[in-house]
């Protein structure tokens, strides 16, 4: 044991082993991203920032059935809702509480409308627990700007809903 100690400390063999290693992968592929600046893929399944969507003429998808609010199971969903004049039921409240919500997916299932869904965007830390209590309105701001993208993935995923 003392031999074999002495020998590998003299001819330096375990820093050889370790440089062989560094050369070897020099040249291949690299398997890393220089995150920000490139980003991975992401599976249509993704489940990130909430987001309300709306209907291609503006019209609000959510129409106020709570089911959403039922099913979750962190309680992180508040819906009120009145009927408008013209007898369509819609939510005058639509608060998710971010901080409670566990990303199950569960309110994104039940919605019969497809209008509460986990979109792509993961990149939506705070410094504060207050810009964590979403509204109705950065819900629905949300869903705007992630349109094209929500519809692409829930297109793709279409064939095994
Ligand atoms: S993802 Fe799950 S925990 Fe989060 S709001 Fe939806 S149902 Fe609630
Ligand atoms: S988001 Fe969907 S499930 Fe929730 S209240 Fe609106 S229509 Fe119902």
């Amino acid at each position: 044991m003392t031999l074999d100690y002495i020998a590998r400390s003299f001819l330096l063999s375990e820093i050889v082993k370790g440089m062989a290693l560094t050369f070897k992968y020099m040249f291949k592929p690299r398997v890393t991203i220089n995150y920000p600046y490139e980003k991975g893929p992401i599976s249509p399944r993704f489940r990130g920032e909430h987001a309300l969507r709306r209907y291609p003429n503006g019209e609000e998808r959510c129409i106020a059935c709570k089911l959403c609010e039922a099913i979750c199971p962190a309680l992180a969903i508040t819906i009120e809702a009145e009927p408008r004049d013209d007898g369509s039921r819609r939510t005058t409240r639509y608060d998710i509480d971010m901080t409670k919500c566990i990303y199950c997916g569960l309110c994104a299932e039940a919605c019969p409308v497809d209008a509460i869904v986990e979109g792509p965007n993961f990149e939506f830390a705070t410094e504060t627990r207050e810009e964590l209590y979403y509204n109705k309105d950065r819900l629905l701001a949300n869903g705007d700007r992630w349109e094209a993208q929500i519809a692409a993935n829930l297109a793709a995923d279409a064939p095994y809903r």
